[in-house]
C-alpha cells in the first residue's frame, strides 16, 4: 500500500470527469495533481480545495505532468494535444476517468454507446432501474462522474453513457451489459477523418467481456454486424431489430413489442411513452437490459410507458398560431436529424446548421425533399448548406442568431405545420453548447 501511495497521478482537465477522478485518486491515497489549460469553474475548484487536492489552471506545468506515473485525461482533450503527444512518446499510461473508476468498484456496469440514442437509452434504463427500486447510479456523459460516485457512494449498478472519447482511453474496464445503439459517422474530426478509427473506438465497449456478460445491439446496423464478425465475442448476444427473427431479443409483430430473452413478455407498441422509430430502438435496448438484470416485466412495461423524455431531444416546446415548435438541438449529426425528419407527421420548416463536423448531407436529401417546406440555415458559415440544399427549390433563410432563426421559420411555416430545430451540427460557432442552443430556441419561441 505504501508503494502505491507514492504513485503520482496527474489529472488533465478539471471538469466533471477530471474533478471526480482527482477526488477518487485522493481517496485512494495517491499523490494527485490537476492541471487545466482553461479556467476551472468555481464549483470544481472548491471541490478540489476542500479535499486538499493541488491544481493549476491556464497553463500546464510540463515537468510535473511528464513526471506522472499515470495520467487521467478528460474526454474533451484530443490525443493530438501537445502534452498528450509528449506523454505518449515517453510511454506514460494515459487513461480515461471511467477506466480509473472501474478499478475501485464491484458494482455491475451497464454501458451505453452508439452514435445516437445514448442519452435517451441511458436515461430510460436508469428510469426502469429506479422504478424497480434498484440501488443504481447514473454516470458518464450525464449525471455526475463515475469516479466521483465511486469515491463517495455505494451503488450496486451504474448506468453509464459512454462517448467514443471515453472509450478511447479504456483498456481493462469491462461492461457487464454493453449496449451499442448504432454506428454512423460523427466526430470524424477527432479520428483523423477515418471512419474506421471511430468504429474501432465504439467497438471498445465489448472489450474484455466474458461469457458471463451481455452484449445488446441493433442488429440491422450494417457496421455493427460487419464488425462483430471480426471479434471472437464471448458475451451472450442480445440483438434487437424491428422485424421478427428467431434470434432477436426484441422485435415488433402486429403492433406488439416482444421481449424474448432471458424472460419473454410483450406490450403494445402504442403504449410506449417515446414515439418514433429511433425511440422504439431505444426502448428495446433499455427493456432488454432491464430484463437481463432480472427486473420484473410489469415494472419494465410500466417504466417504458411512463418515461418523460429528455430535454433537447425532439422536445415539444409550444404551439403558436397552430404551428408546433420542436426542439431537437441535441441532433448534432446528420443521422440524428434523419430520425427526427423521419418521425415528422406533417411538413416542417427545418432549422439546421452550426459547426460542421465533416457532414455528408446526402443522407437526409430525400427526407428534406419529402418532409420540409422551408429551410433556415443557422450558422456562422452557411456556404455548404447553400451549396447542397438551395437547388431543392425550397424557401431558404440565412441567419446568425436564434431570434432571427425562429422568426424566419415562423414566417415560412403555415398553420398545422411544424418548426423543427434539428441542426445536424455542433453548436459551438454561435452557442455555448447544444443546451444553450436549445434553451435559446425555447425562449425565442415563447417570446413569439
Ligand atoms: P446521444 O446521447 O447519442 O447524442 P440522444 O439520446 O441524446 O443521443 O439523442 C440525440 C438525437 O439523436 C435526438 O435528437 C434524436 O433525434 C436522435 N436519436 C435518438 N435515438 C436515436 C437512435 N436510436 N437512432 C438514431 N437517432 C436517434
Amino acid at each position: 500500500m505504501n508503494a502505491m501511495a507514492q504513485k503520482r497521478i496527474v489529472v488533465l482537465g478539471a471538469g466533471e470527469s477530471g474533478t471526480g477522478a482527482a477526488i477518487l485518486a485522493k481517496t485512494k491515497g495517491f499523490d494527485v495533481f490537476v492541471s487545466d489549460l482553461s479556467a476551472i469553474k468555481d464549483y470544481y475548484r472548491d471541490a478540489l480545495d476542500t479535499r486538499g487536492i493541488e491544481w493549476e489552471q491556464g497553463h500546464h506545468t510540463e515537468e510535473r505532468i511528464l513526471a506522472a506515473d499515470e495520467v487521467i485525461k478528460s474526454p474533451g482533450i484530443p490525443k493530438e494535444a501537445p502534452i498528450i503527444q509528449k506523454l505518449m512518446a515517453q510511454g506514460t499510461p494515459v487513461i480515461s476517468e471511467i477506466e480509473f473508476a472501474g478499478r475501485y468498484t464491484n458494482a455491475k456496469m451497464i454501458c451505453i454507446t452508439g452514435s445516437n440514442g445514448k442519452t435517451t437509452t441511458t436515461s430510460l434504463i436508469y428510469h426502469i432501474f429506479r422504478m424497480a427500486g434498484m440501488n443504481v447510479g447514473l454516470a458518464g456523459n450525464i449525471g455526475s462522474s463515475l469516479a466521483w460516485q465511486v469515491a463517495e457512494k455505494e451503488y450496486d449498478y451504474y448506468v453509464i453513457e459512454l462517448s467514443s472519447f471515453q472509450l478511447d482511453n479504456m483498456y481493462d474496464f469491462k461492461a457487464d451489459i454493453a449496449i451499442l445503439m448504432n454506428i454512423t459517422p460523427d466526430h470524424l474530426d477527432r479520428y483523423d477523418h477515418e471512419m474506421q478509427n471511430y468504429v474501432d473506438a465504439k467497438m471498445r465497449v465489448i472489450r474484455n467481456q466474458t461469457s458471463d456478460d451481455a452484449f445488446v445491439y441493433w442488429s440491422d446496423d450494417p457496421i455493427i454486424t460487419r464488425e462483430l464478425k471480426r471479434y471472437g465475442l464471448k458475451a451472450t448476444l442480445y440483438p434487437f431489430a424491428e422485424a421478427k427473427r428467431e434470434d432477436l431479443a426484441a422485435y415488433v409483430e402486429d403492433g406488439r413489442l416482444y421481449f424474448n430473452k432471458p424472460y419473454a413478455f410483450n406490450m403494445e407498441q402504442e403504449s410506449l411513452a417515446l414515439t418514433g422509430k429511433h425511440n422504439l430502438y431505444n426502448s428495446m435496448a433499455a427493456g432488454i437490459s432491464a430484463n437481463i438484470a432480472g427486473i420484473k416485466s410489469e415494472t419494465i412495461r410500466k417504466a417504458l410507458q411512463t418515461f418523460q423524455g429528455v430535454e433537447h431531444r425532439l422536445e415539444r416546446v409550444a404551439r403558436v398560431n397552430g404551428i408546433d415548435f420542436i426542439n431537437d438541438s441535441k441532433a448534432t449529426n446528420v443521422n440524428s436529424c434523419w430520425y427526427a425528419l423521419q418521425s415528422m407527421p406533417v411538413k416542417c420548416v427545418l432549422i439546421l446548421g452550426g459547426k460542421d463536423k465533416g457532414n455528408d448531407y446526402n443522407e437526409i436529401a430525400d427526407l428534406v425533399k419529402e418532409k420540409c417546406c422551408g429551410l433556415v440555415y443557422l450558422g456562422l458559415h452557411n456556404e455548404k448548406l447553400h451549396g447542397f440544399f438551395d437547388g431543392f427549390g425550397l424557401p431558404v433563410a440565412d441567419v446568425q442568431s436564434m431570434k432571427d432563426a425562429v422568426n424566419a421559420a415562423y414566417r415560412m411555416a403555415k398553420k398545422g405545420e411544424i418548426v423543427l430545430l434539428s441542426p445536424c451540427c455542433a453548436s459551438f460557432d454561435l452557442f455555448k453548447s447544444y443546451e444553450d442552443r436549445g434553451d435559446q430556441f425555447k425562449a425565442c419561441v415563447k417570446a413569439l
